[in-house]
């Protein structure tokens, strides 16, 4: 049975006391619940929080992922974090190919199938991001670039490496804009992403790989989306900011 996940992306957000204080917050929630074997909650703090985020995880309430990673291995690349450096913070998931760093970094799907290589060659599951422009969408073009973006971030992986792997679904027109795809559209593309693994990997192999939906999931939407057949959770932007929202989110997985 594959995992289904909530994972939950700070971006640039939060001072050092305000992320803290975020943790301890949903530590205490967490606390009171108990998560189902199959459920994992991420968090994804700046860079610079991974250790203080870590160092709570050590209860293993939740697992901790960075936000982007070097393509590159190490040596002389000022202000990169590298595979190798997430690895000894004790991060266990890491973001790339995010649409904020495919447009405002110029990331192309050789540059994500990079890092995904680094992340897996150092013991972290990567989280995918894959998500078309609304302009790709109302020119009917959805499925098409995302098969590009699957094909070109991750078809290099062998089957061992894909089944370490989490796919994020994020249509661009949904990310931080409060407009959500609606559970079809999610259950379309996420098929067609699960359709595309099965093709290259095998139905048993595509069966093992999380699928996460992303771009404005919140309290309101959350359980409407995650019962959709291939919708294996969330990664959640701005909800995952507040603990209670996030905690709704969470509680909406467990079901
Ligand atoms: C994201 O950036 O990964 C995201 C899903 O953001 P939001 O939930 O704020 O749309």
């Amino acid at each position: 049975m594959r995992t289904k996940i909530v994972a939950g992306n700070w971006k640039m957000n939060l001072t050092f006391e305000e992320a803290d204080n975020l943790v301890d917050e949903l530590m205490s929630e967490l606390e009171q619940i108990t998560l189902p074997r199959d459920v994992k909650v991420v968090l994804c703090p700046p860079a610079v929080y991974l250790e203080m985020v870590s160092d709570y995880a050590g209860d293993s309430y939740f697992m901790v992922g960075a936000q982007d990673v070097s393509e590159h291995e190490g040596g002389a690349y000022t202000g990169e974090v590298s595979a190798a450096m997430l690895a000894s913070c004790e991060a266990d998931y890491c973001i790339v190919g995010h649409s904020e760093r495919r447009t405002y970094h110029g990331e192309s799907d050789q540059v994500v199938a990079a890092k995904a290589s680094r992340l897996l060659e150092h013991g972290l599951m990567p989280i995918v991001c894959v998500g078309e422009q609304l302009s790709d969408r109302d020119a009917g073009q959805q499925l098409a670039v995302v098969q590009r973006q699957v094909e070109g971030s991750l078809f290099h992986l062998d089957s061992n490496q894909i089944q370490q792997v989490v796919v994020a679904y994020e249509p661009v027109w949904a990310i931080g804009t409060g407009r959500t795809a609606t559970a079809a559209q999610a259950q379309e593309m996420h098929q067609h992403i699960r359709s595309l693994l099965a093709a290259k990997y095998g139905q048993a192999v595509a069966d093992e790989v999380s699928i996460l939906y992303g771009g404005s999931c919140k309290p309101s939407n959350a359980a409407e989306l995650f019962a959709c057949p291939d919708v294996d959770g969330g990664l959640i932007g701005g909800a995952s900011l507040k603990a209670k929202d996030f905690m709704a989110i969470i509680n909406a997985i467990i079901g």
